[in-house]
């Protein structure tokens, strides 16, 4: 069976294509999209999700401010910083690179920021839009982006046995609320769950989001099913891989999102848009 890479630079691409008008449209009113990205510390991944963010962001003329804070940054001190920026008329979007250091509370921070500004998806607004499945807050960016990927590539989600592995509040749950929204009949893995190699082999759509390298095989996957790896690992030689072992994959899904070059590509591109569309409501 030929295998059929889910490329997320297509899909990004045709996201922003239809982005550019309402762009366009809100520049005309003097309105510059801008998104303000709080990184406190130096974390790597922080700093690189930090650039390829800006990287979208720019290209397709929306403007970003990195607002850095030392690793010590007391709590408080931080929350004040988010609160000026829930104030500033001039951003629309914020971002803040998570998780935070353990001496910060996360729960406080993601309560201090306006629910209309969160363009990540981490407010309780945002998360009970999700549930309700209302158009409230913004959906979590990684969570849509697998969405967007199924969509983008003509993908039926409708009525199929969806396998979603992992329930963080960032990915596995809010996708799972939003696959089941789309009719998908879900089923939502952890580590306490038994038996988890046969439970993937019934999935139609097998979702990826455990963070554990490369551990899913081909015994896990039926043929002909879709996968995302939503996975961002590195391997023992400090090599980016996913959670899903792409060779051993190959030749039994119908279609694959590759690592690098899938679902975190779509991530940047679902930001972007949100952060178009808090401008156009602001
Ligand atoms: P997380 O908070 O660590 O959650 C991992 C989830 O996977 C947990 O629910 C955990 O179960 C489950 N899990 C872990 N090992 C498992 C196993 N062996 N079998 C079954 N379930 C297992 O991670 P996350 O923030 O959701 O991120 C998941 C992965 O996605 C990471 O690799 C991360 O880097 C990547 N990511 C990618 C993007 C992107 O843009 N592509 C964005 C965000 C995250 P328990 O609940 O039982 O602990």
């Amino acid at each position: 069976m030929t295998t059929k890479d889910l490329r997320g630079q297509e899909t990004a691409k045709a996201m922003g294509a239809a982005l550019a008008p309402r762009i366009n449209a809100l520049k005309s009113r003097r309105i510059i999209p801008t998104l303000a990205i709080v990184r406190v510390g130096e974390k790597p991944d922080d700093v690189y999700y930090q650039r390829s963010a800006t990287r979208r962001c720019e290209a397709l003329g929306i403007s970003v401010e990195v607002y850095a804070f030392s690793e010590g940054i007391a709590e408080e001190q931080l929350v004040n910083e988010i609160m000026n920026l829930n104030m500033d008329e001039h951003i629309h979007g914020i971002l803040i690179l998570r998780p935070l250091p353990g001496h910060i509370d996360d729960a406080v921070v993601c309560k201090a920021l306006n629910p209309g500004k969160d363009v990540d998806g981490v407010t309780d607004r945002s998360l009970a839009g999700v549930m309700k499945n209302e158009r409230r807050g913004f959906s979590p960016c990684t969570a849509r982006a697998c969405i967007e990927i199924l969509d983008y590539f003509g993908i039926e989600i409708a009525g199929r046995h969806t396998v979603v592995i992992g329930r963080s509040l960032v990915v596995g749950k809010p996708l799972s609320l939003m696959l089941t929204a789309r009719d998908a009949t879900v089923t939502v893995c952890h580590t306490k769950t038994r038996d988890l190699t046969a439970i993937a082999k019934q999935a139609d759509i097998l979702v990826a989001a455990a963070g554990r390298s490369r551990m899913i095989n081909r015994e896990y996957v039926k043929e002909d099913a879709v996968v995302i790896d939503v996975g961002i690992n590195a391997d023992e030689n400090g090599n980016l891989t996913g959670d899903v072992d792409y060779e051993d994959v190959r030749g039994i899904a119908s279609a694959i999102t590759p690592v690098p070059g899938g679902v975190g590509i779509v991530t940047t591109a679902v930001l972007a848009s949100q952060v178009v569309e808090a401008a156009e409501q602001s």
